[in-house]
């Protein structure tokens, strides 16, 4: 069947998730503030998590923000 052509919402990757390395990450709160889809949250220690994986597009914007290197954008299924 032919496709309507009316997607609404950009096409994301759940495939793509962050991972935060907490010893590096002073949360800051760059990558929450930065995120363009908003996917990111604080935890209740301050640290950035991933609110919904579909929410995240893998764009890396997170990881090219983040002053210290601490998030990083990759495969979820690696
Ligand atoms: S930008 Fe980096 S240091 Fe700041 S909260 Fe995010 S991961 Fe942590
Ligand atoms: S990769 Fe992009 S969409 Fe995903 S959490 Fe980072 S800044 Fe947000």
């Amino acid at each position: 069947m032919a496709t309507t052509g009316k997607s609404k919402t950009k096409e994301t990757s759940p495939s793509k998730t962050v991972k935060v390395y907490k010893g590096w990450c002073k949360r800051c709160g760059i990558c929450v503030a930065f995120c363009p889809r908003q996917a990111l949250e604080t935890d209740k220690d301050g640290y950035p998590s991933l609110k919904d994986p579909r929410g995240c597009d893998g764009c890396g914007w997170c990881e090219l923000m983040c002053p210290d290197f601490a998030i990083v954008v990759e495969d979820a299924k690696s």
